[in-house]
């Protein structure tokens, strides 16, 4: 697939960070969409800029201890990989989440420097979090482990250095914990430090929306392209934290009807599609589990323990749980269900081989990338506010949103067709992405 000159490159890179799966399937990715650009560019071969990209700038691991509520001290592992200032301060969220080490990491921040280049917004990459599992622990806890954790990040951060976000683990609580131990560290009221925050202490509307919405227009766009539309087709969602919730509302507004949600338990099938407010109230009110959603719903709601919600016919699917949750049964799946357009809410959802079956059956496939870019670009509107401190309206800050989101669409598309490979937004979204950053480093 990889040419020798990519090849020599992508082995250096494995050979450099050894054990890190994660790492190396996003990696290849991008090394295998840049082979279209053969002989084009070669400015970028003589500045070695591959490898300078995937080698991070700066990379930080440090221990995060607190104590539990029962007077334990607790130990946990802190990140933050910041990978690439060329376009803007590093800008990616932080994940809490037993699964969290420096792979993981390294992968989401990799993909954060093309997502942000996509959005054509000064923002540079990176991504941080640590192996501490929130679930089951009390406000109290989740707070002491936010403070311990900002005592040591705040001294890498700043609005023109670093600016952390939510992911995984992460939402409105955290990072409330989170920017009050900053303001106390530094006794500085710098509200563009972080993003994701609440509405009245300089958070921006729709950034809650915006990851999930911005997934469901960027599907609308693909469907678009090829004369069709959500209007009452099946939607199957995954998880059913911010992201899903958000890409079932926007779903609904486009005219489809999203069936199914999921947790790390199991997912629900709702024929009649699923109601927002019920799952809301479950998840985000009462941080509950999604098999209340089927005893609470009744009637066809069901819970089903296990399994794979991708058994389930959808005309469109939006995954939107986490890395590599939708493998090549699941897709064969999908595509003999007849699925049209795949676009990914989470990061990496699809593995290598679930990307290559679609792509093989000619579903419109929106890569994370570029599909889920709309959080983080809705953070660097929350960033423009900051700087002007100044509030928009939601109507102003989602039409912001969907014209970016709209413009990454034609932008991959764009791309894909100038490097000879009309459709495939994969190569259209790393191509576009890319060059962005590299040209950037070059200059
Ligand atoms: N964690 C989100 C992402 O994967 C958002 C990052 C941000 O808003 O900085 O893009």
């Amino acid at each position: 697939m990889i040419n020798s000159a990519l090849q020599n490159t992508y082995d250096t890179v494995l050979t450099r960070n050894p054990g890190e799966p994660e790492f190396h399937q996003a990696a290849k990715e991008v090394f295998e969409s840049l082979e279209t650009l053969q002989d084009r560019h070669p400015e970028y071969a003589a500045n070695g800029i591959l490898m300078r990209l995937c080698e991070p700038e700066r990379q930080l691991i440090f221990r995060v201890p607190w104590v539990d509520d029962a007077g334990t001290v607790q130990i946990n592992r802190g990140f933050r990989v910041e990978y690439n200032s060329a376009l803007g301060p590093f800008k990616g969220g932080l994940r809490f989440h037993p699964s969290v080490n420096l792979g993981i990491v390294k992968f989401l921040g990799f993909e954060q420097i093309f997502k942000n280049s996509l959005t054509g917004l000064p923002i540079g990459g990176g991504k941080g979090g640590a192996d501490f599992d929130p679930r089951g622990r009390s406000d109290g806890e989740v707070m002491r482990f936010c403070q311990s954790f900002m005592s040591e990040l705040y001294r890498h951060m700043g609005e023109y250095t670093d600016v952390p976000a939510g992911d995984i683990g992460v939402g409105a609580r955290e990072i409330g914990y989170l920017f009050g131990q900053y303001k106390r560290l530094t006794n500085r009221y710098e509200a563009g430090v972080l993003t994701g925050k609440g509405l009245d202490w300089g958070g921006s509307l729709v950034r809650t929306e915006a990851t999930g919405y911005g997934a469901a227009i960027f599907a609308d766009e693909m469907l678009k392209a090829r004369g069709s539309s959500f209007d009452g087709r099946r939607v199957g969602v995954s998880g059913s934290g911010n992201v899903a919730i958000y890409s079932i509302e926007k779903a609904k507004q486009l005219g489809g009807i999203p069936v199914t949600a999921s947790d790390s338990g199991g997912y629900v099938v709702d024929e009649n599609g699923i109601d927002l407010e019920l799952l809301q109230q479950i998840k985000e009110v009462e941080r509950g589990r999604i098999h209340e959603y089927a005893e609470r719903r009744g009637g066809d709601a069901r819970y089903v323990k296990g399994g794979s919600l991708w058994d389930v016919p959808v005309d469109i699917a939006l995954p939107s749980a986490t890395q590599n949750e939708l493998d090549a049964d699941a897709a064969r799946t999908l595509v003999s269900n007849g699925v049209e357009a795949v676009s990914e809410g989470a990061n990496m959802p699809c593995t290598p081989e679930a990307v290559e079956i679609f792509r093989g059956a000619g579903v419109a496939f929106g890569p994370g990338k570029a599909a889920n870019a709309g959080g983080v670009a809705t953070s660097a509107l929350e960033m423009q506010q900051n700087a002007c401190r100044d509030t928009w309206s939601f109507e102003y800050t989602e039409g912001r949103l969907t014209e970016i989101m709209k413009n990454i669409h034609i932008t991959c598309l764009e791309t894909a067709e100038d490097v000879g490979r009309p459709g495939d937004y994969v190569v259209g979204a790393n191509v576009a992405g890319f060059r962005r950053v590299a040209d950037a480093m070059i200059a």
